[in-house]
This record gives structure tokens, C-alpha cells and sequence, in this order.
């Protein structure tokens, strides 16, 4: 299955999935509400897994000082900044 080959790397400082699975996390920013009628951005971290890695948008990190740094540039600048490494990113 294609999927399980993807090879992941992490979108903070890009080490490669293949390598250490372990405590990954998935990181992407979803429309929550309506609150009070607003639909509003809101940042989902989950534990890595195959079936919701894959989407638009989505980042990918290999621990909780990665997922906390990618959390970071997005409460600084309000999106996940992009980087010259990571796997995911629309060009
Ligand atoms: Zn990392």
C-alpha cells in the first residue's frame, strides 16, 4: 500500500519518519465552530498515524519539542510557516 511507503519527514527539523516512529504527531489547522455563527481556525495536534497523516495542510513532527516549535510559528505568524525541509507542503 502506497501509503505505508509515504515517507514522512518531520516539518520542524526534518528527520525521516523510516528512521524513528515513535511519538510523532500530526499538526493541522481545521475550521471549528460556528461559534456565535463564526467559523474559526483552530490548531489539532493528534498522535501520528498512516490513515490521517495524508491532507492538505497537514504537518508532521517526530516528537512533542517539534510539535511545540511548529505550535509556536503558528501562534507567532498564524500558519505553519513554510520550511525548506518537510513533507506535505503545497508549492
Ligand atoms: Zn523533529
Amino acid at each position: 500500500m502506497a501509503i505505508a511507503e509515504h515517507p514522512f519527514i518531520c516539518d520542524s527539523c526534518g528527520k525521516d519518519r523510516r528512521k524513528d516512529t515513535n511519538h510523532w504527531f500530526i499538526l493541522w489547522i481545521a475550521e471549528m465552530g460556528p461559534f456565535q455563527d463564526t467559523i474559526k481556525p483552530g490548531l489539532v495536534i493528534e498522535p501520528f498515524s498512516l490513515e490521517r497523516a495524508v491532507g492538505y495542510g497537514k504537518r508532521h513532527t517526530c516528537g512533542v519539542s517539534c510539535a511545540i516549535r511548529l505550535t509556536e510559528r503558528y501562534l507567532t505568524i498564524g500558519q505553519f510557516e513554510v520550511v525548506t525541509v518537510g513533507s506535505e507542503i503545497p508549492q
